[in-house]
């Protein structure tokens, strides 16, 4: 039967009792009134209050009639029992409760433990017998700075209950998550004369939860902090720095063409390196700096407690180093680099977001300048970084504003010293900055992806202007077009220049394409499947800066060019370097082998010009004939008919 049951039913009888207790007094009254029988009075006025109140309803009882007075002390016994059955059942209740229970006495020096339930004892490993007499802080063990322990002891100065989640210790030295409910038992006098503590393991439940924080922190291929955690840590360390006054590093890493790594060895293998890298990483960081990871191969390194921009130097060199060893992946040797990029905390910037993005300027910086490097953040960094930005912004206007145009450069032949093509080269007459060079507008087209746009824009002009001096009765020559790797890149290029050819109908022979040796080698596999297409369309083929990239003779047979241009800075000092000369004499050597023209670009001296021609170079561009012109000069220098003397 449950508690609430039993309580019905003993209400119950005591009002049966209470009607038969009535009935009884009144036949009692009838019987002396009826036989002058007389009759006592009994007060049960002990044990508590309970049967103080009970006894009250049934105290009359007539002495000769011993059935009444069983009635009371039946009433009296049912009372105590109830009462007792009411304790019992709490009792019971704490017993078997899930909760520690943990009763200390207040009015005892130090607040000894009095009683604990076997929850206590399950939970925690202690038997009663060890904890009895003890104070709970026993649970804490050596732990003892927690912050909540403040709670406990304000709470229990202040005698009022307190909830607190703290680490709790077993007797096996094991640690578990305890939410603790503290509360004050007051006495009839009103004084806190116990405390009552219950406890809940909820290890499992703050695991979890914790582990659920953890994977909104953390990057889940590495364990490292992500980005969400990094900017605490930054800012962390910033603090730490305006308390001490010292240095912090915000340091932006990328791996140095990772994408090969990817792209030859798979993705797996590429995760593999990502966590290895990581490990590194963390390994050769002192234990108060952070790596984390942002995603793909960026990772940043926050480093604090430095002393001078010196140091911050060191530990990054020591890091860029650490990456000379190879990553062992798979049982085979993979060897792969890192750019990185730093802002110092506080003269490169004072907030987060800041120090990141100037951290990552500087980790391009690094890449732009060879990769496998650290550089530092500069103020220059940054007046470059605004200057590319309002740049790229003119850069695309000067198309639709018609800033951009060509130049002609003649390229002449040594047998016949006749002018017998030229190479267009672009110039831009910005509205406000005047002419910009190319070297210095170029990059950033084919980094925004505007080389698409411009190139396409260059083959139309000089495809018509070709046509234009043909048509004009000028002699037919070729003209050649510097095509960027970006353009190679975007696929569009094949049927681009299909459409331009037919657009003007320019002949294709007439038209020249200068590839640089670098993009033939970079993507030689892609790259000679479209030279041959354009090969069969009747183009001319040409490797442009030839001597500056790392051209293997067996790919440079199976490309389908017809002429190499020997780059001007071997040219430039090819009558006083003996090195210049032999790469010079080298190449020309090298074309005639192949069955391929050579041509000398920069070519500024006679004496120059005497050098070429006695090693049978087969032409020559550069000022000693003409410079870059307008198109209506190198027009009249056509019509002129003028030779090389
Ligand atoms: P490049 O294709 O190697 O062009 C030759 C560069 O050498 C040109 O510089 C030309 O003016 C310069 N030059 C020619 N002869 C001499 C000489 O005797 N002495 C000296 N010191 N320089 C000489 P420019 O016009 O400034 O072009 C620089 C680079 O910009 C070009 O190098 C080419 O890579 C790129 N470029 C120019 N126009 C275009 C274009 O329309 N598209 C693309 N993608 N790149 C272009
Ligand atoms: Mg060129
Ligand atoms: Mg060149």
């Amino acid at each position: 039967m449950s508690p609430y049951a039993k309580a019905g039913a003993a209400s119950i009888r005591t009002t049966i009792l209470r009607i038969a207790v009535l009935f009884t007094l009144l036949v009692a009254l009838w019987v002396f009134i009826q036989s002058g029988i007389p009759f006592a009075l009994v007060l049960d006025l002990k044990i508590d209050r309970v049967t103080w109140l009970q006894t009250l309803s049934g105290w009359l009882f007539v002495a000769s009639s011993g059935w009444l007075l069983y009635l009371l002390v039946h009433r009296t016994l049912n009372a105590i029992a109830s009462a007792e059955e009411g304790l019992k059942l709490r009792d019971r209740a704490i017993e078997s409760s899930v909760s520690a229970i943990c009763i200390t006495d207040n009015l005892a020096a130090d607040n000894p433990i009095v009683y604990v339930n076997p929850a206590f004892e399950r939970i925690t490993g202690y038997s009663s017998a060890d904890v009895l007499g003890r104070n709970p802080r026993l649970l804490q063990g050596t732990d003892v700075a927690q912050p909540e322990l403040l709670s406990i002891r304000a709470a229990l100065r202040d005698q009022r209950p307190c909830h607190v989640v703290l680490r709790n210790y077993r007797k096996d030295g094991s640690m578990y998550w305890n939410e603790l409910n503290i509360s004050p038992v007051r006495n009839d006098a009103g004084a806190v004369s116990h405390y009552i503590g219950v406890h809940s393991d909820i290890t499992d439940a703050k695991t979890h939860q914790d582990e659920l924080a953890r994977q909104a922190n953390h990057d889940s291929l590495t364990g490292l902090p992500n980005r969400n955690l990094l900017h605490d840590r930054i800012e962390r360390a910033c603090a730490r720095t305006q308390r001490f006054g010292d240095f912090a590093a915000v340091a932006f890493l990328d791996l140095d063409k990772f994408k090969d790594v990817n792209d030859s060895l798979g993705h797996s293998v590429g995760d593999q390196l990502l966590r290895a890298v990581a490990q590194r990483l963390e390994s050769s960081l002192r234990a108060m700096d952070t790596v984390a990871r942002l995603g793909g191969d960026e990772f940043v390194l926050v480093l604090s407690d430095h002393k001078s921009a010196q140091s911050v130097s060191g530990e990054l060199q020591r890091i860029v180093e650490s990456f000379a060893q190879p990553f062992t992946l798979d049982n085979q040797d993979v060897f792969v680099t890192a750019s990185i990029g730093v802002a110092l905390y506080p003269q490169d910037a004072r907030d987060s977001e800041a120090l990141m993005k100037n951290a990552e300027l500087a980790m391009y910086r690094a890449k732009e300048s060879g990769r496998n490097a650290y550089r530092l953040y500069t103020v220059e960094l940054q007046a470059r970084v605004t200057e590319r930005m309002a740049l790229e912004g003119m850069l695309r206007r000067a198309l639709e504003r018609g800033e951009l145009s060509l130049h002609y450069q003649p390229q002449v032949d040594l047998h016949s010293n006749c002018v017998f093509g030229c190479e267009a080269l672009i110039r831009w007459n910005q509205a406000d900055l005047g002419m910009i060079g190319p070297a210095k507008f170029i990059p950033l087209a084919e980094d925004t992806g505007l080389i698409v746009a411009i190139g396409e824009w260059v083959l139309r002009t000089a495809c018509l202007q070709a046509r234009a001096w043909q048509d004009a009765g000028l002699p037919a020559i070729t003209v050649a077009v510097n095509i960027s790797a970006r353009q190679f890149r975007e696929k569009q290029l094949l049927p681009s220049v299909a459409r331009i050819l037919a657009e003007t109908g320019l002949d294709p022979g007439q038209l020249e394409l200068e590839v640089t040796e670098s993009v033939i080698m970079h993507d030689a596999h892609n790259v000679v499947a479209d030279l041959q297409a354009f090969k069969d369309m009747g183009i001319k083929l040409s490797v442009d800066d030839f001597g500056t990239g790392y051209s293997s003779l067996s790919y440079l047979k199976r490309f389908p060019v017809d002429r190499l241009k020997i780059d001007q800075s071997f040219v430039r000092d090819v009558t006083s370097d003996a090195d210049d000369a032999g790469i010079a004499q080298a190449v020309i050597t090298l074309g005639h082998t192949l069955n391929l023209r050579v041509i000398a670009e920069g070519v500024e001296t006679p004496e120059q010009l005497a050098f070429l021609r006695r090693n049978q170079c087969d032409e020559m561009q550069g000022y000693l004939f003409g410079k870059p012109m307008p198109a209506d000069e190198f027009a009249r220098l056509l019509a002129s008919g003028r030779t090389l003397a």
